[in-house]
């Protein structure tokens, strides 16, 4: 801590440069900073900093970190709490650029896995960006001493865990602990979905991700007949709808719910925070959104089970293109997400090509099979069921001809949900939809792709560039990869360590290890080695967030620069 004073004294009024000089490790009389990263100027990347604090000095209870998620969940709580500390010290030092800055990545409404606080059974330790003040390009070493020697032992004393913060952690686990025993239940009862009642869907608007609380709100209740009631550790049993295994219609009129039920079923694959509205919301973790996305590029997508036969004669086993159109976009969405290993499909009619989800009778006796490339996904979605164990989960408003392939039809009316599984079926035997079945024999194959180690150059000009920008664009060497259609993707810390793993892909791609594998493999070694593993920062990786390999291989999958060696070795 002397030490820490010294310099900032002799450095005092000299160029910015002289901040270097701070790179080290200084004790603390209760807590440990590690001054890892020194920005290079005011405007730059803010430097990076930890802050440690052994055991003795914040009583972390043994039992918090006792499983993986209840560690993430109070690695996230106390990121929070972090944070807001932080902001009642940031700019109050104050100078050019940013001057003053005193941060750490925030969490959003889901609770991941993420960088910015790291929990062991002997230390806490806290990721944090720092804007070490300048006037000008000049040291304000006062400045800096506030910071560093008065604000952060502050916002430290603040972070020793009082008796409402430890009673907010208990609460914190025994959520996680329920939300895990709902996930095991999704399991142990072949559901893939769990909705439970009370539970608040809507969002504040379209671009927010905080529950709707204006105006009238109705929470959601479960169809008597769809209500499970699962025991959970903490706590009453959890009543609320189980959607099981199969194909499930979320059937109703417009602007009566299905979208926003369907967008809660999406995120929850991951755990939301306490007040959220969906924290019992509960979906099996491989479920993926599915949804066209014209102009994408494809890279030997093997398509054929939806599309063949193109005009010009075009490949569809192994089909590319710099700019697909709403049905084969969505086709090789499709097909790319089960390539990774999902079992449930999630789908809007809102985000959808008409011409993949249906073909009626009358269009089938005017346009003859032959004539049609595409095989629409009502014929292959049992097929992808029976065969693959692959459900599905169906937003439709606008044709019934799907009741004779749903095993579950539910109704929203007024919000409220209703199953009309047997009025469906009833109305499918008196009107029969008169099309013929066009899937063939059998749903078609699966086929992986081998990525080649090229695709992922991250060279620009004589620098490296793999770096997010923002929640749904990543910068890799001279290209940008577009991840606006990816409605699964939340946060932007994980963003940015899917641009990690692009760069850690471009040292493992070989042309022999598929997609799928080389993701595996990185999701394993995350999971043995932390995620602060993927990180090729000076100083600590603070800022990232935990993405699924669905995410990851569908910004793969978009890279403009994607090559692959299909399975035999085309
Ligand atoms: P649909 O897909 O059936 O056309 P949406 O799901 O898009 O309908 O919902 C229409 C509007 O109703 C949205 O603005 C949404 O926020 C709101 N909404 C949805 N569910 C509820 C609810 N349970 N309570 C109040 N408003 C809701
Ligand atoms: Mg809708």
């Amino acid at each position: 801590m002397k030490q820490l004073c010294q310099i900032l004294k002799r450095i005092d009024g000299k160029g910015y440069k002289a901040y270097k000089d701070l790179q080290g490790t200084y004790q603390f009389p209760d807590f440990q900073l590690f001054i890892d990263y020194v920005q290079g100027d005011p405007f730059a990347t803010p430097s990076r900093v930890r802050v440690r604090l052994e055991r003795k000095e914040v009583p972390v209870d043994l039992s918090w970190i006792q499983t993986r998620e209840r560690k993430v969940a109070l690695e996230d709580w106390l990121a929070r709490k972090w944070s807001r500390e932080l902001d009642k010290y940031s700019f109050k030092a104050s100078g050019t650029g940013k001057s003053g800055l005193m941060t750490m990545d925030r969490p959003g409404q889901e609770i991941l896995e993420r960088t910015a606080v790291v929990v062991e059974p002997e230390y806490m330790e806290a990721r944090i960006h720092i804007g070490l003040p300048a006037r000008g390009r000049t040291v304000l070493g006062r400045q800096a001493e506030q910071m560093l020697l008065d604000f952060l032992p502050r916002i430290v004393r603040e972070m020793k865990l009082s008796e409402t913060d430890k009673k907010q952690i208990e609460d914190r686990m025994k959520l996680t602990d329920n939300q895990q025993a709902i996930r095991k239940a999704l399991k142990e009862n072949g559901w893939v979905a769990f909705v439970a009642d009370g539970a608040v869907l809507p969002r504040e608007s379209g671009i927010s991700n905080r529950p709707l609380k204006s105006g009238q709100v109705v929470p959601f209740r479960s169809p008597e007949s769809l209500q499970a009631v699962i025991p959970v550790p903490h706590g009453e049993p959890i009543s609320g709808m189980a959607i099981p295994e199969g194909i499930t219609l979320i059937v109703g009129g417009g602007y009566h719910g299905k979208s926003t039920l369907l967008k809660a079923i999406e995120r929850g694959v991951y755990n939301h925070v306490a007040g959220d509205g969906r924290e019992y919301v509960i979906t099996v973790e491989d479920a993926v959104k599915i949804r066209a996305e014209d102009g994408r590029r494809v890279e030997k997508v093997n398509i054929s089970p939806f599309i063949s036969r193109l005009p010009l004669g075009k490949d569809t086993d192994q089909f590319s293109t710099e700019d697909a159109s709403g049905s084969t976009s969505q086709a090789a969405n499709i097909m790319e997400s089960l390539e990774m290993g999902s079992t449930c499909l999630l789908v809007d009619e809102d985000t959808s090509a008409t011409n993949f989800m249906i073909r009626d009778a009358r269009m089938q006796s005017l346009v003859a099979k032959g004539k049609e490339p595409i095989t629409p996904f009502i014929d292959k979605v049992r097929q992808l069921y029976e065969e693959n164990g692959v459900s599905t989960i169906l937003v439709l408003g606008g044709s019934g001809d799907y009741f004779d392939v749903a095993d579950y039809v539910i109704m929203m009316d007024h919000y409220l949900p209703y199953d009309v599984t047997r009025q469906a079926k009833e109305i499918a035997g008196v009107h029969q939809s008169g099309r013929a079945l066009e899937g063939g024999e059998s749903f078609g194959e699966i086929s992986h792709r081998n990525p080649v180690a090229k695709s992922f150059d991250a060279r620009k000009g004589r620098k490296e560039k793999a770096e997010a920008k923002g929640l749904k664009s990543i910068l890799l060497g001279s290209g940008t990869i577009d991840l606006t259609c990816l409605e699964q993707l939340v946060d932007p810390s994980q963003t940015r360590a899917i641009a990690q793993i692009l760069r850690l892909l471009g040292k493992r791609a070989d042309g022999r290890k598929s997609l799928r594998q080389l993701l595996e493999e990185i999701e394993s070694e995350i999971k043995e080695k932390g995620l602060d593993w993927i990180s090729p920062f000076r100083g600590h990786p603070g800022d990232l967030a935990l993405p699924r390999k669905y995410e990851i291989a569908a910004a793969v999958n978009r890279m403009r620069t994607l090559a692959v060696k299909g399975e035999n070795g085309r």
